[in-house]
């Protein structure tokens, strides 16, 4: 919880007003985190914004880390999802294809594990255009054949 009295008080780093207010930080609060460039929060988050020049103020680094977790859980269930949908590939494929074991998916999916931004980022590039990419994954995968007797 964050401690109004306290932070409410202090000085924006980038402006130097005082004008923080606690805000729900969801899908407007980014940062680097890890081995990740930049992560987009993307689950209910309380973190304080300069209400005059827009800067956020973390001051609580496992409620960062909380947020950021359960960010990165939801969008990796989403792009598995997409690819799936996609694709009807099995998930014992989609694992082959991105290059980690069926069981890691599988926890990856649930959210009991987080990906590396390397994971990560190939579920997202794969999930933009699934059947595209997993022909140029595996060009052996039937994957145009079963999108097309989807669509027929
Ligand atoms: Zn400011």
């Amino acid at each position: 919880m964050i401690d109004k009295n306290i932070f409410l008080k202090r000085q924006c780093g980038e402006c130097g007003e005082r004008q923080l207010a606690i805000v729900n930080g969801k899908n407007t609060f980014t940062t680097p985190w890890r081995d990740f460039p930049l992560v987009f929060v993307t689950v209910d988050f309380e973190v304080l914004q300069c209400q005059n020049c827009g800067n956020f103020i973390t001051h609580d680094a496992d409620s960062v880390d909380r947020a950021i977790e359960a960010s990165l859980c939801s969008q990796t269930r989403q792009f598995i999802d997409i690819i799936k949908s996609k694709t009807h590939l099995k998930s014992k494929d989609i694992a082959a294809l991105i290059g980690i074991s069926p069981t890691y998916l599988s926890s990856l999916h649930s959210g009991a594990r987080y990906p590396s931004f390397q994971i990560w980022n190939f579920l997202k590039v794969t999930a933009l255009d699934p059947v595209e990419m997993c022909r140029k994954l595996n060009p052996k995968l039937d994957v145009v054949n079963v999108d097309l007797l989807l669509h027929a």
